[in-house]
């Protein structure tokens, strides 16, 4: 499958702020992705990087398997990061042929893209008389103008009521179907769970799990461990293929496992390593669960 973009272990500081902290993902031709976590973990702050509005400290990025500028890529590439923001007083029409003419798009597709987003009624009317939930979705028709290769959409359904939420949700899933590549950034697990076929949890800018959404659900849970030689610990089970990923807090080491590794036989590894434990405990969670446990003390 091709590669739309590629980040390798991307950093961003604001100052003492560590927005970004080794983030990587692939993003593939076809795929939904979705980048997960809570207020300030670092999602904006990423998409920005790849949209080369903000600057990164360290780390590189890729469009399209590095074969053209970051600014010509990025001329196949639609992205709503920011606000909708149309001139008020023209109908969603006349605003939609502007942005073809900076574009340098067929009027022709203004049409089609109002049908995807269910504005083709409105079409005549003022950009000011519609709802946020409109206006997002006038967005949307917007970025899709010059039928991009990735569609970028951050907190997408954010100040939404509940039908505004369903009808972006219904477009992305229509937009997705069509074979348009999607990477959307939210703090609602529901969102993801419901739209995306992949997902980058962020906590505090670190990844905490990278994967397939359906992994996330199948995923057997959790290690509790303690140990005298914690940083020994940590290494040896970062060494093991069924550990995804390790965090420390209060003494305590916590292990992401993606298999169905059982508490006996990660205890038999880790003995054989000269490493004894104080306290194993092995957690289950719903993804619900899961999802708060991953991102709780933010
Ligand atoms: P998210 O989109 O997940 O809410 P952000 O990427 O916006 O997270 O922010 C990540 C962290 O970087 C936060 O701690 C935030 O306060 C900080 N941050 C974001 N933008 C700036 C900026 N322009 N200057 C300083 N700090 C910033
Ligand atoms: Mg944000």
């Amino acid at each position: 499958m091709e590669t739309i973009l590629k980040i390798e272990n991307l950093y961003k500081n604001y100052g003492a702020v560590k927005a970004v902290k080794n983030v990587s993902l692939e993003i593939k031709k076809g795929n939904v992705y979705g980048i997960l976590g809570p207020n300030g973990s670092g999602k904006s702050t990423t998409l920005g990087i790849v949209l080369n509005v903000v600057n990164k400290t360290s780390g590189e990025y890729s469009w399209f398997g590095g074969k053209m500028e970051t600014h010509e890529a990025l001329k196949k590439v639609g992205a709503i990061i920011e606000r909708p923001n149309f001139y008020p007083y023209m109908t969603a029409e006349q605003n939609l042929k502007l942005v073809c003419k900076i574009k340098g798009t067929n009027y022709a597709k203004i049409h089609e893209k109002l049908e995807i987003v269910g504005l083709l009624d409105r079409k005549n009317s003022k950009f000011r008389t519609f709802s946020l939930g409109m206006k997002q979705r006038l967005a949307i028709a917007s970025a899709l103008l010059n039928d991009p290769e990735i569609l970028i959409l951050d907190e997408p359904t954010n100040g939404l009521d509940p039908q505004g939420i369903r009808q972006i949700r219904d477009i992305i899933n229509l937009i997705a179907s069509q074979g348009t590549t999607i990477l959307l950034a939210s703090h609602l697990l529901d969102e993801v769970e419901k739209v995306c076929s992949h997902v980058l949890i962020l906590r505090k800018g670190e990844i905490l799990y990278s994967g397939e959404v359906g992994g996330m659900n199948s995923k057997d849970g959790f290690f509790e461990l303690i140990s005298d030689n914690l940083s020994d610990l940590k290494v040896a089970l970062e060494q093991h293929p069924a550990i995804e990923n390790t965090s420390e807090e209060n003494g305590k080491i916590t292990a992401f496992t993606n298999t169905n590794l059982e508490a006996s036989e990660l205890n038999r590894y880790l003995a054989s390593k000269n490493i004894f434990l104080n306290h194993l405990v092995k957690r289950k969670h719903s993804l619900e669960e899961q999802f708060l446990e991953l991102t709780k003390n933010n």
